[in-house]
């Protein structure tokens, strides 16, 4: 059960601390609040954990100071849909809004390597229009031997770069919490010139130290990727476990399954679950082609597979693209052989809107909405 107070109340009001009191007084339920800070507004809700079939709804509903109680219908308690939500559960982030009706595309690095690279990749990407990248600089590897990226040092000239090039956000995996507080304070350093959206590889999605950090921090928004190895409903409470520490500002990326039964792409493309997340969570998915499946090959039609699963996703009605680019592929110290060109840059996109498109009509058609 939640419990949604008056817009104008705080957290830390008397109004609120009355409620709360009341709330605590229940027998078998542990009340914990959450802050939700909105376009306009900051919301205080109140989580209901715990055995809330014997509670009075009208009652609660009756307190001076709440809005509204909504009865939680699944066990995504924070991140589901549930009966008589009427909430918006997009956001904004450094001017850039992610929900489940648009689309952003982060095309960029799988790894930060020269400086040469970064910069006419985010040339590449601001001449195309685009305001989002991806830069990894802190990198988890099949092979702990491989390459692990540069680290925290490179962040202050990665962040001057986005800023020259009016890049607005980037996505950028973090392997440990104290990479937040790294990437915070480079941020903070080179005066706010753009914004990062903090990644959970595939590797870490039930890592629950690193879930639980990114949770409690409400400055970034949080890319988090499905397990490669687990249900969807697992990848799905990791998302959960994050957003009830208190931030659900939380993006699903599906990435592919690991299995031979892929073969011979890299992983098994499973784009065919975006509209399942949907419909179950509130949150914007995301697909990460280049990491699906993982090669350059070209059916006979002249597409790259790369550019069918995109696709794919697309027309399910995806919300985020992360994809693989790199200037000079060969040279590339992460990931090179999946890596699109930037000369086919504008092509992507244009594949892309096509796709968009027929998502959009078939939408329409169906009379739906998200
Ligand atoms: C990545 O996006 O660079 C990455 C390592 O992805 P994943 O965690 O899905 O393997
Ligand atoms: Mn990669």
């Amino acid at each position: 059960m939640i419990v949604i107070l008056d817009p104008q109340l705080s957290n830390d009001s008397p109004e609120t601390a009355t409620i709360l009191e009341y709330l605590r007084a229940m027998p078998g339920v542990t009340p914990k609040v959450h802050c939700v800070t909105g376009t306009q507004q900051v919301l205080t809700e109140i989580y209901l954990v715990g055995d809330t079939s014997t509670l009075d709804r009208n009652a609660i509903e009756a307190l001076s100071g709440v809005s509204r109680v909504v009865k939680v219908s699944r066990s995504y308690a924070v991140l589901g849909r549930h009966a008589g939500d009427s909430r918006s559960y997009g956001f904004n982030y450094n001017g850039v809004t992610f929900n489940q009706d648009n689309l952003n595309i982060f095309a960029g690095l799988c790894a930060v390597d020269t400086a040469e690279h970064v910069e006419r990749m985010m040339q590449a990407v601001a001449q195309a229009g685009l305001e989002c990248t991806r830069m990894g600089a802190y990198k988890p590897r099949t092979n702990p031997y491989s390459f692990q990226g540069h680290g925290a040092e490179c962040l202050p000239w990665v962040f001057e770069l986005a800023g020259k090039y009016g890049i607005k956000v980037i996505a950028m995996e973090i392997t440990h919490d104290t990479h937040i507080a790294e990437i915070n304070a480079a941020l903070e350093q080179a005066g706010h010139p753009t914004g990062v959206m903090l990644q959970i590889g595939t590797r870490n999605t039930q890592n629950f130290e690193l879930l639980k950090a990114c949770g409690r921090q409400n400055d970034h928004p949080i890319l988090l990727k499905r397990g490669f190895g687990i249900t969807l409903e697992e990848s799905l409470n990791a998302a959960e476990y994050l957003a009830s520490e208190g931030n659900r500002k939380v993006i699903f990326c599906l990435r592919g399954m690991k299995t031979n039964m892929g073969d011979p792409h890299r992983n098994l493309v499973d784009f065919s679950h975006v509209p399942v997340i949907k419909r179950m969570t509130h949150m914007p998915v995301c697909i990460d082609p280049s990491h699906s499946v993982g090669t350059r090959e070209r059916a006979p039609d002249g597409l790259l597979d790369l550019f069918h699963a995109t696709a794919q996703g697309i027309i399910a009605g995806a919300n985020m693209v992360l994809i693989d680019f790199h200037p000079k592929p060969v040279s590339a110290l992460v990931d090179g052989p999946q890596a699109l060109t930037l000369d086919e840059l504008d092509h992507y996109l244009e594949d892309i809107n096509i796709a968009r498109e027929a998502y959009l009509k078939r939408k329409d058609l169906a009379g739906q909405e998200n």
